[in-house]
């Protein structure tokens, strides 16, 4: 496929942002071609807007160095000049609603890694690996928005990215309950140890709205389409606590599961080694692969050790254990700046791209 798309990235000073930037340069589709952000950074180059919070090991790409920030209360000004965006801020809910839809209204499609419209049930919440059907809603919200070609789908929340891909090949065996603990990295936040001194020798038991989402989101990811947007999954019921941890980066998830038909041992190991996911079926550029890995060491996966596994878009699980309380339990892990954020997003754009959703204006 030989695409050349004109990208804009908005929020592009942020953590996620950044990632978007750096994993961006030299992609074979998308080109950068325009950053924004709030009125605080418009005006400045890159690399002024930056300053001193630059947080990536990668440096700014030569060629964004110098590029003059824009800002989404002129959204009007620099739109059309993108065939898409990449959204990833710091806003209050209701008014990242606004923003994305007023985005979608110019035509424009956005690929957003915020949550304000994830629970909206005609906004395809992707997985490429999982759920690329979803896509499929894309119609449905251009009616309701009145527009022809711009739309907004999200990626789900990044706590639920490391558990859910282990769970989808499991789901033949009808899991009924999941209790799941989630230790989450400060990156997550889009916080480095060093600018948060609170988090070392430390763990803090609550991340505003984390369970919420965690218990919520994959029962949309399992849902089925249907006339009037996305049905939830009835099943599995789903506990979830989430707490903030002292690592950088790879949020790691502890999951317990009962299922209504209990699988062996081998059938679980079987299920997650022939995985693939239509991701890497159908060639695209980010998709890992193998996407699941399993480890069989006692002590893995490690987010220092594992988080960047297949360039931090594959999933790695490990210490899979009969559970006494429920039927099975283990560990999994993934990069949650890139698999849970801007990798994600970049593999659904890939997604839609393949299946005729975006195109040049
Ligand atoms: P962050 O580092 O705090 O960056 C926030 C960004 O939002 C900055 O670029 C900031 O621009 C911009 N912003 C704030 N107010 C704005 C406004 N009024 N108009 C336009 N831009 C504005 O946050 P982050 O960690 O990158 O997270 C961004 C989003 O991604 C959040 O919704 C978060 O929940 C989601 N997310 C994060 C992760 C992760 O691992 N970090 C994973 C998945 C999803 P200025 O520099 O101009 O202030």
């Amino acid at each position: 496929m030989n695409h050349s798309f004109r990208v804009g990235i908005i929020g592009a000073t942020g953590y996620v942002g950044q990632r978007f930037v750096t994993l961006l340069d030299g992609h074979p589709w998308f080109k950068v071609t325009q950053l924004a952000a709030s009125e605080r950074s418009a005006g400045l180059t890159y690399e002024k807007a930056c300053e001193n919070r630059w947080k990536m090991t990668k440096p700014i790409p030569e060629d964004l160095r110098n590029q003059i920030m824009q800002s989404t209360d002129h959204l009007e000004d620099w739109i059309e000049s993108v065939d898409f965006v990449f959204c990833a801020v710091d806003m209050k809910k209701d008014d990242v609603k606004r923003l994305e839809e007023r985005i979608a209204k110019t035509e424009t499609p956005v690929v957003s890694n915020n949550s304000a419209n994830r629970m909206i049930a005609d906004v395809p919440m992707i997985v490429p690996e999982i759920n690329p059907d979803h896509t499929a809603l894309i119609e449905q919200q251009r009616h309701r928005l009145g527009t022809r070609r711009g739309f907004i789908i999200v990626k789900p929340n990044c706590s639920i990215q490391s558990y859910v891909p282990a769970l989808t090949p499991l789901m033949k065996f009808e899991p009924v309950q999941i209790i799941v603990s989630t230790y989450q990295a400060v990156s997550g936040a889009g916080k480095t140890l060093s600018d948060w001194p609170e988090m070392l020798d430390n763990m803090i038991p609550y991340i505003g709205g984390e369970e919420e989402k965690s218990e919520h989101e994959p029962l949309k990811i399992w849902g089925t389409l249907s006339q009037t947007g996305i049905l939830m999954a009835a099943e599995p019921v789903i506990s979830a606590q989430c707490y903030r941890v002292a690592v950088q980066e790879g949020h790691t998830a502890a999951v317990s599961v009962r299922f209504r038909r209990k699988p062996g041992e081998q059938e679980i190991l079987d299920c997650w080694s022939s995985f693939r996911g239509y991701a890497a079926q159908a060639g695209l550029p980010s998709a890992p692969d193998p996407f699941l890995i399993y480890r069989s060491e006692q002590d893995r996966p490690q987010p220092s050790l594992d988080s960047m596994a297949g360039n931090g878009m594959a999933i790695t699980i490990g210490r899979l254990r009969p559970d006494p309380v429920l039927d099975w339990k283990f560990t999994c892990l993934s990069s949650n700046t890139i698999r849970g954020a801007a990798g994600g997003g970049i593999l659904s754009a890939e997604l839609l791209v393949q299946q005729g959703y975006l195109s040049p204006r």
